[in-house]
This record gives C-alpha cells, structure tokens and sequence, in this order.
C-alpha cells in the first residue's frame, strides 16, 4: 500500500508534532484524539507553531494554509485507522492502554496498513503480539519537538519483517528526518541513555546538591547540552518520564533505573512540566 494517507492517534505533545511534519511533507493526516479539547488544543498548536515558520521565511503562507487543510480532526481511533496507509500511536506511555489501542487499530486497518508506535520504552515486539500483523508494527520514535528535530528511532520488534521497515525509513526521510535503525529493548537507545541522567539530576535537586538552574547550568556550559537536564524533563513531560523510568526499571531489573520520589511527587501533585505550566519550573501559557 502506498502511504499518502496517515492516522496520528493521540494529539497531545509528540501527536501534534507528527501530524504537523506528515501534513507539511503532503500527506493527508488524520489526527486522532479521544478528547476533543486535546485535539483542539492539538490543532491551535499547529497552527501557531507553522506561523512561526512562515514568519521565519522557513514556509510560504500558502503552503502553510495547504497543510492544514490535509488535517482532519477525528475522535475515533478506528474510524481514524480505516483506509490509512500508516498508523502512528502516540497516547501515554501505558503498555495496557497501548495494547488495547492495538487491537482496536488491527481490527479496522486494511491488511496491508503499517502500524507504528511513537513509545518511548515500551517494547514493540509485545505490542505487536497483540495484533494479527506482528511483521508491520514497528517503533517509529519521534524526537520533541517534532518539527525540528532531526531524528527518528526506527525499532524493528522481533517479527517486523524488511519491507515494513525499509517503508519506515524512506517514509522518515521524506518527512526530512534521519532514521537509525535500533533493537527492540526497553528504552531502545534514546532513553537508555537520556532517562538516567535525567533522573540522575532530579535526585540531585532532591538531595539539596544545587537549585534547578543551577543544575542545568552545569549540564549545559559544563557539557555543552543544549537544554539542562531539568528543563528537558518539563519539555518532554514529567509523567511521561516517569513512565519510561517505570519501564527501564521492571523490565531490566536494576535499582539504576528506580524513579527519583521527587518525580513521583511531582507528577502526584500534577506538576507534569510544560504542558500543565509548572514542573521543575514555571511556564507562562
Ligand atoms: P501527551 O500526554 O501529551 O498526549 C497523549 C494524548 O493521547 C492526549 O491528548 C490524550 O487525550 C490522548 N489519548 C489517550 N488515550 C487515547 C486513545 N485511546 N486514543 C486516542 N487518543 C488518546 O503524551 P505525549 O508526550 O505526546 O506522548 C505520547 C507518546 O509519545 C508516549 O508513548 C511517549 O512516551 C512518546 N514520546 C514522548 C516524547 C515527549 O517528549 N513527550 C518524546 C518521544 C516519544
């Protein structure tokens, strides 16, 4: 099947952003969310996030206006699924919520259709055990935020067969992305690496070793980040981090990977970074 029609499930922080670059390369994007706020909210994103393409010259008006009109609001996730070529889930990082998604999406794809998922840490090759096309689900992870950076995971679980994957890796770099091609396990590279250094730094805001900023600015003149660890928690979202570190440390069973209890506290008190205005620190709108 060729993929000129794409369902994004979810338009929160990352499915906005991948309906964004899908829509801006010419697909037609059906962006899927069950809440309608979350996709209203989804679409203001969008649009305001092009405007400020437009104003820096990176995109005329009018291509700007063409792409919108290729996203089309959809509060059902099957209906969203019918007759696309390619699926990409992006709703919270819960394996229970994800493998229920899954079903539902197998149930109403075509055969052929491609179903991808955004997941951080969770592994493909149990999502795709819940479907009956185990050879087409692959991990296609986006980088936050989207429309900027670079990169794409590509995951292959174990039974996603070559054709599945070289589709993903062309239909990434169409989008203006760079594909690696990574191993199915838990956190795959990407937060194999990030996750512990954030947590890392919020059990060294926890224990009193420096402020938040003062943290940061370590991280970022000392090793030349360009965000500090804490700022790129609140980015990402502090209940998604906390989710991913929750799956690094039950699946590969080390203490290394035990979540901060300030996170935990944080995410407790609804303190989820950008997208709830206040995390490590305090965001304006
Ligand atoms: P988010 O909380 O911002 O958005 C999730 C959206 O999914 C919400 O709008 C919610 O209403 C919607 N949703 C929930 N259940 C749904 C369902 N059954 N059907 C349709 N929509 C549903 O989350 P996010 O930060 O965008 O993360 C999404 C996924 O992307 C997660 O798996 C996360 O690990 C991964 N991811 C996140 C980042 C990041 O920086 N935030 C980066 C890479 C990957």
């Amino acid at each position: 099947m060729t993929i000129d029609t794409v369902a994004v499930i979810g338009g929160g922080t990352m499915g906005n952003g991948i309906a964004h670059v899908c829509a801006q390369s010419g697909l037609e994007v059906r962006m899927v969310d069950v809440s309608e706020e979350a996709l209203d909210r989804g679409l203001l994103t969008i649009s305001k996030n092009m405007d400020r393409q437009v104003k820096k010259e990176r995109l005329t008006a009018e291509d700007r206006d063409a792409a919108l009109a290729r996203i089309h609001p959809v509060t059902n996730p099957a209906e969203g699924a019918r007759g696309a070529g390619l699926v990409v889930e992006a709703i919270p990082e819960q394996a229970e919520l994800k493998y229920e998604l899954f079903r539902t999406l197998d149930e109403a794809a075509a055969p052929e259709t491609i179903l991808a998922s955004n997941t951080s840490s969770i592994s493909i090759t149990e999502i795709a055990a819940r479907t009956r096309r185990p050879e087409k689900v692959i991990g296609m992870h986006f980088m936050n935020p989207v429309p900027v950076m670079k990169l794409v995971e590509v995951i292959r679980g174990l039974a996603t067969d070559d054709e599945t994957t070289q589709a993903i890796m062309e239909l990434s770099r169409s989008l203006g992305k760079v594909p690696v091609e990574v191993n199915d396990f838990p956190g795959f590279v990407s937060n194999r690496v990030l996750m512990p250094m954030i947590n890392e730094a919020v059990f060294a805001l926890m224990e009193g070793v420096a402020e938040a900023e003062a943290i940061d600015t370590v991280m970022k003149l000392g090793m030349n980040h360009p965000m500090g660890p804490l700022a790129l928690a609140d980015l990402i979202g502090l209940d998604t981090c906390l989710n991913i570190l929750q799956v690094l440390h039950r699946e590969l069973g080390d203490d290394r990977y035990r979540p901060c209890p300030l996170l935990r506290k944080y995410v407790a008190a609804g303190w989820l970074g950008r997208k709830s205005g206040r995390g490590f620190y305090h965001h304006e709108g």
